[in-house]
C-alpha cells in the first residue's frame, strides 16, 4: 500500500482491532461501574477508535472531543502545548482520555497534568497503541490495546501527512 512517497504493509487487521476494542470496553465497563465518567477523545487520530470503543461502553457517561494545540512559547521554552475544546466542567470528574497512539508519552503526560490541575477527581488514559519509548518510561496508561516497537503506523484514524485516516486496518511503514 502506498501513501505519497512511502510504502506500508498491513500489521494489525480490522478484526483484531475490533476484538481488542471489545476487551478494552469490557474492562472499562467493569472498572467504572457506578460512576459517570467523562471520555475525552483526543483529535484527530482517535476519532475511529473512540467511536468504536464508545459504542461498547454501557455506562452512563459524557463525551467531549479535545485537541492538543501547539503555540509558540519563547525561544528558550520552545513549543508549548495546551488542551482545547473541552466544554464540560472537569472539576470532580472521572476522566478517561482516549488516545490513538502514545509514542514518547510527552503529549499524554502534558494532558494528564493539565486535567489534574483543573481539579479532576481521577484521570486515566486508554490508548489503542503504545510504542516502546512510553513503555520504557512506565508512563501511566491504564488501558493499552497493542504494544509496538518504534515503527511508524497509519490507518484506523492515524495519518501520514493527512492521508490514510480512513483505512480500517493498521499499516506499518516498510523500511
Ligand atoms: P508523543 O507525545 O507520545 O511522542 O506523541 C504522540 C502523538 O504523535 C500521537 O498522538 C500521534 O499524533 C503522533 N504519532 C506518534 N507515533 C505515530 C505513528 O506511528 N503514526 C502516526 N500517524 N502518528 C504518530
Amino acid at each position: 500500500m502506498k501513501l505519497k512517497d512511502l510504502t506500508f504493509r498491513k500489521t494489525i487487521a480490522a478484526n483484531k482491532i475490533s476484538t481488542k476494542v471489545s476487551s478494552l470496553a469490557k474492562q472499562i465497563n467493569h472498572d467504572y461501574q457506578g460512576k459517570t465518567p467523562l471520555f475525552l477523545p483526543v483529535l484527530n487520530g482517535s476519532f475511529m477508535f473512540a467511536s468504536d470503543l464508545l459504542k461498547e461502553i454501557n455506562l452512563t457517561c459524557r463525551v467531549s472531543f479535545v485537541k492538543v494545540a501547539s503555540y509558540s512559547g519563547t525561544a528558550s521554552t520552545g513549543q508549548l502545548k495546551t488542551l482545547i475544546g473541552h466544554e464540560e466542567s472537569l472539576f470532580n470528574q472521572d476522566i478517561l482520555i482516549i488516545e490513538d497512539i502514545v509514542d514518547t508519552g510527552l503529549t499524554l503526560q502534558k494532558i494528564m497534568d493539565e486535567l489534574r490541575s483543573l481539579g479532576a477527581r481521577s484521570v486515566e488514559a486508554v490508548a489503542l497503541l503504545r510504542k516502546q519509548p512510553a513503555r520504557e518510561k512506565n508512563l501511566e496508561v491504564k488501558y493499552v490495546g497493542f504494544d509496538l516497537e518504534t515503527e511508524f503506523v497509519v490507518g484506523y484514524g492515524l495519518d501520514y501527512d493527512g492521508l490514510g485516516r480512513n483505512l480500517t486496518d493498521i499499516y506499518k511503514k516498510v523500511e
